[in-house]
């Protein structure tokens, strides 16, 4: 046993004393993980100044514990040799597996393309209730990994099978996991197969295409099959929806954020004036996004998620719910889309940190998957003192804005992962991702841990044991 991972099951057990102080309450364990997509600790802190200025928090940094993990994806060709930028699809099989792979695989080894046992399987296999909520569809990279296997992410529904544009490495065909071909299907055809009990997010577009043309059937209707009660509007997540399993569609894919820039501005390429001085953007506020009405909000949907998880709860729950969008936002190099993800993601970590304070067994783990690009940089005047000393123009080289805070200051953000063409997106970076666990006493958990901790943490605290590592 690794010191690591003597230093986490010390951990464990403090938590679980924290928990369940001196009584002898029988309540079953339970884990909220909550994955803010993309939100390292430069996208927490552009959304903190501009939400709450410099002095405030978010209520995720309110928790009793605050670390990072680090990173680490796979090599496709080498699984030995490590890969600095991970995805969606590699971080969160650490997170859901305690295994690590490479960039575009869905709880599936690197080389050898081997399905990887996921803590939603291990708690089903044991009786206790799972569900999965997030702001993108359902099909997308995070969720998956938490219930899917599949080498490539971009094999969301039935028609995506043969593969991608060819682009991106990772949008590989999948067509041995075609059911025709003695697979398990798309991650749509996966997800009505997998039993979880709650799924609340996007995805119409995915699990509306056919799984068998001849008769005309879709993922949906195998949903209804299969006994999930498909809803698709927000009156129907807010109305009592009854016992039984319940599949939530809100929309075609990713849902829309709550926020966006002033008349629809995101950050802009630098461009240089005649004398080739850069000619620096206005400063804009964030205001809300009118497409987002009538969208259930994050929070809402992990309300409903954890009540009616509540019911009848006797051997406990896993309940994964993801804020998508964030990195969505910043591969657009959108800050306010960026930030009011955030916001809205921390609504939902207020909600599960309340249910852990009413039912005491329960674990709540903030995290993120992987870094984004959005970067604290400094203002104009800094780049201008900087140009009379160099003696040459001196400006961002990315995608470059101007906010204009809630608490009356101005903070410069960019985006420079790549090249500065309005078509093209941002990327990912490799940064350490922050982690925060409610309830954890100081002193028991590293500072600095890895992803695939996080599982076993988790799997410790439900009392499970994993079997395929
Ligand atoms: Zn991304």
């Amino acid at each position: 046993m690794s010191i690591n991972r003597i230093l986490i099951s010390v951990a464990v057990v403090l938590l679980f004393s924290a928990c369940t102080g001196e009584s002898d309450d029988r309540s079953p364990a339970n884990v909220i993980l909550l994955i803010g997509d993309g939100m390292d600790e430069q996208q927490i802190t552009m959304a903190r100044n501009y939400i709450y200025g410099i002095d405030g928090s978010f209520e995720m940094e309110k928790f009793g514990y605050r670390g990072a993990a680090k990173v680490r994806a796979v090599r496709e060709d080498n699984p030995a040799i490590a890969e600095y930028v991970g995805d969606s699809a590699s971080g969160a099989t650490a997170l859901a597996t305690g295994m690590l792979t490479s960039k575009g695989r869905i709880a599936t080894t690197a080389g050898t393309d081997r399905d990887i046992e996921t803590i939603v399987e291990i708690s089903q296999h044991a009786g206790l209730a799972t569900a999965l909520v997030t702001t993108a569809s359902l099909t997308d990279a995070t969720p998956a990994a938490f219930i899917a296997h599949v080498n490539a992410r971009s094999c969301q529904g039935p028609d995506d099978m043969a593969g991608g544009s060819g682009r991106l490495s990772y949008m590989l065909p999948c067509l041995n996991d075609l059911k025709r071909n003695g697979g398990r299907g798309s991650i749509a055809e996966q997800l009505v197969d997998s039993n979880i009990d709650l799924m609340f997010g996007a995805g119409m577009k995915y699990f509306s295409q056919a799984v068998d043309s001849d008769r005309g059937l879709t993922v949906v209707d195998s949903a209804n099959a299969q006994g999930y009660r498909v809803i698709t509007k927000l009156a129907e997540l807010t109305a009592p929806v009854g016992k039984g399993k319940v599949l939530g569609l809100f929309g075609p894919s990713t849902l829309a954020t709550e926020w966006l820039g002033e008349n629809g501005r995101t950050a802009e390429p630098i461009k240089p004036d005649k004398q080739g001085d850069p000619i620096f953007p206005q400063a804009f506020s964030c205001v809300p996004n009118s497409k987002h009405e009538g969208v259930p909000s994050l929070a809402l949907m992990t309300k409903k998620a954890l009540t009616l998880l509540n019911e009848n709860n006797s051997k406990g729950f896993f309940l994964m719910v993801e804020g998508a969008s964030i990195d969505r936002q910043a591969h657009f190099r959108n800050p306010c889309g960026e930030i009011g993800e955030v916001q809205g993601f921390d609504r939902a970590v207020a909600v599960a940190q309340a249910f852990a304070q009413a039912h005491p067994h329960t674990l709540v783990i903030v995290t993120a998957d992987h870094g984004q690009a959005g970067q604290i940089v400094p203002l104009p005047e800094t780049y201008r003192s900087l140009a009379t000393f160099y003696g040459k123009p001196q400006y961002s080289l990315g995608f470059y804005a101007l906010l204009t805070t809630q608490e009356g200051g101005v903070m410069a953000v960019n985006y420079a992962t790549n090249s500065a063409s309005a078509s093209s997106r941002g990327v990912h970076t490799g940064v350490d991702v922050p982690v925060f666990i409610d309830g954890l006493q100081a002193g028991g958990l590293p500072g600095l841990i890895r992803q695939t901790d996080i599982f076993r943490l988790m799997l410790d605290h439900l009392g499970l044991q994993d079997h395929s590592n």
